[in-house]
């Protein structure tokens, strides 16, 4: 499917790169949560992780873990956020798959998602029994 990231990978629309090789391009993320957000994308489109071979998606993380690291030396952001957005319910908006990572600081004022409890003890270990493999 043709996305607005198709187009930046072709240099159709532009954008600020910070990677490319043959199969992985990274890029800032246009609207970061702080400065330094970047977008680690597959050349290939592949709409989410369920569709990215495992091969593809090793590449990602690695490449995603050097940014991290990079962020962390020259932007001095005290930690990383590295996350997904997978279907539309998830909060996906490009149907091109790619991974986030996020310089954070101390005090940004940001927050994680707040947890919830499991109604009962039987309600968790009908769920650990329907994902455990
Ligand atoms: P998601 O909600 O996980 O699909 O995230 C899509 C991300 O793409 C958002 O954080 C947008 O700010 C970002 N984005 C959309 N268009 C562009 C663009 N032209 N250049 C860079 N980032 C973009």
């Amino acid at each position: 499917m043709e996305t607005i990231f198709t187009k930046i990978i072709k240099g159709e629309i532009p954008c600020a790169k910070i990677y490319e090789d043959n199969q992985i391009f990274a890029f800032l993320d246009i609207n970061p949560i702080n400065p330094g957000h970047t977008l680690v994308i597959p050349k290939e489109s592949y709409e989410n992780i369920f569709e990215i071979p495992n091969e593809v998606l090793e590449k990602m993380i690695v490449i995603a873990k050097q940014i991290a690291t990079k962020q962390k030396e020259v932007l001095n952001a005290d930690g990383i956020n590295i996350g997904m957005n997978n279907g539309k319910d998830a909060g996906q908006e490009v149907f091109h798959a790619h991974i986030h990572v996020i310089p954070r600081y101390k005090d940004d004022g940001y927050k994680l998602w707040h947890g919830k409890v499991y109604e009962s003890e039987e309600q968790k270990i009908e769920i650990q029994e329907k994902l455990k493999f």
